[in-house]
């Protein structure tokens, strides 16, 4: 019997935009941690990480590549409140005093459900789970506009979308790159948990037009793309989910699980090049609730 010891690797991209003085490093955990994508933004002077892993071996990693570029960490970013993109954020700012920005609805929603992630994940990752819970303690309103060693990143807060609070934000003044959060998956399966669906749909929608002029798109989860597309692919997506699961409910009952399996079949044979399946069946009972109460409100 041979012994196979799993290595944590990142994978790891880079895309400069050296007329307007910054470089983009991605990286992206392996799919035990769902593929998550955390960003460091290097200026001249110093680096800006933009979201922080879901454990502590992929954290210990990202600061790796953090302390091969040999800059100070003037602020961590984080997109929304779930852990696959704050849990890492002790580690990253190495247990010292750094900016954590984000927005008030987002660091609410870590607040209120940093502990039952915590009981749902920890049994599953042990000690690879952080032992501490660090908040945002930065916080930017809608349409601010926050200057980082000479980079002016723009906020906005979306509200509820993919989870109860996202935001979005575009970087200097020809916003030449957007970075979304989990608002925008690419060639994955959405997260639809959260059961805001139809409010997703709307924030998607105004976004097609509020974001038409940002060339390049940075998702959470898949590669980055062309913005317009991107939305539009994710507008499609919700929008088949939730028509898919529609036809399947009858009356105010949620999915038996012989109907949970042929709706998973359903949207895997739908999108057959699409990763991280498991997040079809996770979000079945959320959206239903959400479809029942929208079919019983109808006049
Ligand atoms: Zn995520």
């Amino acid at each position: 019997m041979s012994v196979i010891k799993l290595k944590s690797k990142l994978k790891y991209c880079h895309y400069a935009y050296d007329d307007e003085g910054y470089v983009i490093h991605m990286l992206t955990s392996n799919e035990r941690t769902f593929f998550t994508n955390a960003y460091i933004i290097e200026t001249k002077n110093s680096i800006v990480v933009v979201d922080t892993l879901m454990v502590n071996s992929d954290a210990i990693l990202l600061r790796q590549y953090m302390d091969n570029i040999n800059k100070p960490l003037i602020a961590v970013i984080i997109t929304h409140g779930h852990p696959d993109h704050y849990n890492g954020t002790e580690i990253i700012t190495g247990f010292k005093e750094v900016p954590i920005i984000s927005t008030k609805g987002i660091r609410d929603c870590i607040q209120d459900t940093v502990d039952s992630k915590e009981v749902k994940w920890k049994p599953y990752f042990g000690q690879d789970w952080p032992e501490h819970k660090i908040l945002p303690n930065q916080l930017v309103i809608d349409s601010e506009v926050v200057n980082l060693d000479g980079l002016d990143y723009s906020f906005r807060d979306l509200g509820a979308a993919e989870s109860s609070s996202d935001l979005f934000f575009t970087l200097g003044e020809k916003r030449s790159v957007i970075f979304v959060g989990d608002v925008v998956f690419n060639n994955m399966h959405g997260f639809m948990n959260d059961g805001n669906s139809a409010q997703w749909l709307k924030v998607l929608q105004k976004l097609l037009t509020e974001i038409a002029d940002v060339k390049l798109l940075f998702t959470g989860h898949g590669d980055p793309g062309d913005t317009h597309q991107l939305v539009q692919r994710q507008i499609d997506y919700i929008s088949h989910y939730r028509s898919n699961l529609l036809a399947i409910i009858r009356g105010n009952q949620l999915l038996n699980d012989t109907q949970k399996q042929s709706f998973e079949q359903l949207m895997m044979a739908n999108y057959p090049e699409f990763q991280l399946s498991s997040f079809i069946k996770a979000g079945i009972d959320a959206v239903s609730q959400e479809l029942i109460v929208e079919q019983n409100d109808k006049p």
